[in-house]
Formats: C-alpha cells, structure tokens, sequence
C-alpha cells in the first residue's frame, strides 16, 4: 500500500471524481490520502471529509499565499481542531514568494503563529516553500527547534537544496514533478536524499505525473511517483512502497494510532 501524502481530494476540480476516488482506496494500491489545507474553508472541508471516511486524513493550515486570511478566527478553528483524532499534522504552511514578496512580513507571522500551534499540540508540520528556499533556510536557523517534525512537500530542488534540508532533519515529499522530462534536477536530490527521509504525494488535482500530465491528478497516481524513485534510485517498487508508507506512518504518528486502535 502507497500513502498519498498531500491530496487535495477536495478540490472542486475532483468533485465529480471524489466517489471513485475513495473506493478505490478500499482496493487500489494507495490506501491512505492526507487532505492538507490552505485556507479556512479548505480546512473545514478537509476535516469534514476526513472525518468521512477511515481512509483519509487531513492536515489544517493557511497557505502562505493566503497569509492575509490569518486572524483570530482562523488561528481558534485551528487550535480547536488539533486534538481531533483524524487531523494529523499543520499544512501547508511556509514561504511562497512566486506570485507575491510584497507581503512577506505577514508570511513569517503566519507561518510563525502556526508553528506555535504545532509545537503546542505536539503536531508535524507540512511545509510549502516556493522560490523562497534562501529566506527559509535563514527562518530554520532560529526557528527549527521549536518544531519536532518537518517535511517539505512538492519538493522543488536541486539536489544542494535538498541536501540543506536533510541537515535541518527535515523529511522531503515528491511529485509527479521528478516525472517531467525537464526537471532533471529534481531527479538529481531525489538520487541523494536517503529512502528513509521520502514521501511521496500528488499535490492532486495539480500536477498530474507522465503519462497524464497536463490532466486532473488523483490520489492513485502516487504509484507513478513512486515507480519513478524506484528507477532514480534502482530500489524495488515494492520496497519504495513499502518504505515510503512506513515513513509516512511514523512522520504521521496520529495515522498510524488510529489505524491501529480499529
Ligand atoms: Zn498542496
């Protein structure tokens, strides 16, 4: 069984999609998804449906794309929500200066008063980084002990950033990006960054791997991602499978507890 660590299983683009898409959790090879969110609403819909269905989980947190959402409001629906046995993590959460550096003041508020969540209530925490690596490495310095476990998701590197990360003992998640032909580098950190610290995803509906790129992405195409590690890394795909979940078990420690409680 493969565990798609980041899905947005609730997106409007996967409406029509979702009955089939849980289903074939019950018989396909991913058996689990963990629904992250981005902003209030997506944070109520990710629990709503987590709290749905056995098979899928979910993380709460404001994209930093979203920072200007963060408020009181939002920071109480959070808080009050992370002792909910389904909500597994924080995220995403991070520094995103692709469409905007304009608001990186209230980015770092964001981000920070939800690490504060996390440490509180003892949660990992899923981290979005896009074109903002040099910033986040300089947060980390000061700020990564005040957070037992994190991951970068939809990671998007070079093989010298991944490295930064693994030194910071941070767990790194792929896309269907490392099957896109262009992106050798990304291939590159996936040759160096050590089974033992990967997990694999979709970012569904975005992103979808080689052969369906450029179409809507679902929760089963984390086997491509996969398959493709296996060949970076000349690993059996059953033991990618195999790894990859146990990772993804023990850096959600919330899963596997309620996994093993049924
Ligand atoms: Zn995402």
């Amino acid at each position: 069984m493969l565990i798609d660590t980041h899905s947005h299983i609730n997106s409007e683009k996967l409406k029509d999609e979702l009955p089939s898409i849980l289903d074939n959790l019950n018989t396909g090879v991913v058996g689990r998804v963990i629904c992250p969110s981005y902003s209030l609403d997506s944070s109520q819909s990710s629990l709503k449906l987590a709290l749905s269905n056995d098979k899928v989980f979910c993380a709460l947190g404001i994209h930093p794309e979203n920072a200007s959402e963060w408020n009181d409001e939002v920071k109480d629906f959070i808080e009050e929500n992370c002792i909910n046995l389904k909500n597994v993590a924080i995220g995403e959460i991070g520094l995103d200066y692709h469409y905007n550096t304009d608001n990186k003041e209230m980015q770092f508020k964001c981000l920070n008063e939800q690490i504060e969540i996390a440490s509180k209530y003892d949660l990992p925490v899923i981290f979005h980084v896009r074109d903002a690596f040099e910033d986040f490495f300089e947060w980390l310095k000061t700020n990564r002990q005040k957070f037992k476990k994190g991951v970068v998701h939809c990671f998007e590197g070079n093989a010298e950033i991944a490295q930064k990360i693994l030194d910071y003992d941070l767990n790194i998640s792929f896309t269907g990006l490392i099957t896109f032909k262009p992106r050798q580098d990304i291939r590159e950190a996936v040759a160096v960054v050590p089974i033992q610290k990967i997990m694999v995803e979709t970012d569904a509906p975005y992103l979808a791997p080689e052969p369906f790129r450029g179409k809507v992405n679902r929760p089963e195409y984390t086997e491509f991602v996969a398959r493709k590690i296996s060949e970076i890394k000349n690993i059996e795909f059953e033991d990618v499978e195999k790894i990859t979940t146990q990772n993804a078990y023990n850096f959600f420690n919330k899963m596997r507890e309620f996994d093993d409680r049924k």
